[in-house]
């Protein structure tokens, strides 16, 4: 069955979505299958970063109105996107609970499950920590990031997640300890650092993840160390 991964940090603008995305394009060049879930369910952004325009989300499957399947868009081969939905109307109805077996259903049928998690601490961003086996924290460098990702680490012990480790994003700029201090600090592992790479945002203005936009950008090759780690560690 396949890894089901958590990408969480309770601060927004981190780097969440552009590293779940990225790292499902390096799995998937690296020959994974992956799926990805948009669990930002109130700020859905995901269409943003990637040129698709999905009739079916992930509301509806919550809903029980489409089977999980017809929501899944393929971004390249091997690569799926399960989109959350946009509007404001929808997220109101939404039950998380309905998670579950949605998730489940995925395990057989991909290599990677990926979990794009929100921003802050709600019943939406603490329920993927519990379904994942494995959370992935990422956060920049900076003091008010890293306060939150430990508040993150909190509450994935509290629900009996297993931390897997940080992912620095942004790193490389300013003043801040090197990652692995930081890490440390953290008490937890260090999976990678991503630079700061003004071709990730060029990449997100053409809506393309940046390891298809520029694969021989420095954030593209930190982007496939990140995935040659995942697979190493299967
Ligand atoms: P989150 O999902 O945690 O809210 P996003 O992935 O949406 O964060 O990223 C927030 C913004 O930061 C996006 O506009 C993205 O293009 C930009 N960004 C993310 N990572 C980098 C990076 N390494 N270098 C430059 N810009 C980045
Ligand atoms: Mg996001």
């Amino acid at each position: 069955d396949g890894r089901v991964i958590a990408v969480a940090g309770a601060k927004g603008g981190v780097g969440k979505t552009t590293t779940a995305i990225n790292i499902g394009v390096a799995l998937a060049e690296a020959g994974e299958t992956v799926a990805i879930v948009e669990l930002d369910l109130a700020m859905a952004n995901i269409i943003d970063f990637l040129q698709f325009e999905p009739e079916r989300t992930l509301h509806d499957v919550l809903s029980g109105t489409v089977p999980t399947t017809e929501a899944l868009y393929p971004i390249e081969e091997r690569l799926h996107v399960l989109p959350a939905g946009t509007e404001l109307a929808e997220f109101n109805a939404i039950n998380v609970a309905a998670l579950a077996p949605v998730i489940r259903s995925l395990r057989p049928a991909y290599d990677f499950v990926l979990l794009d998690t929100a921003a802050g601490v709600s019943p939406e961003t603490i329920y993927p920590l519990r379904l994942a086996d494995e959370v992935m924290i990422v956060s920049t460098p900076r003091v008010a990031s890293i306060r939150d990702a430990k508040k993150t680490i909190e509450l994935a012990h509290r629900v009996n997640g297993e931390v897997a480790g940080v992912v620095f994003n942004r790193a490389g700029t300013g003043r801040a300890p090197p990652p692995e201090r930081l890490a440390g600090f953290l008490e937890t592992d260090l999976i990678g650092a991503i630079p700061e790479d003004e071709t990730v945002a060029a990449a997100q203005d053409m809506s393309r993840p940046v390891t298809l936009f520029d694969p021989d950008s420095d954030a593209a090759a930190a982007f496939h160390e990140i995935a040659d780690t995942l697979v190493l560690s299967d």
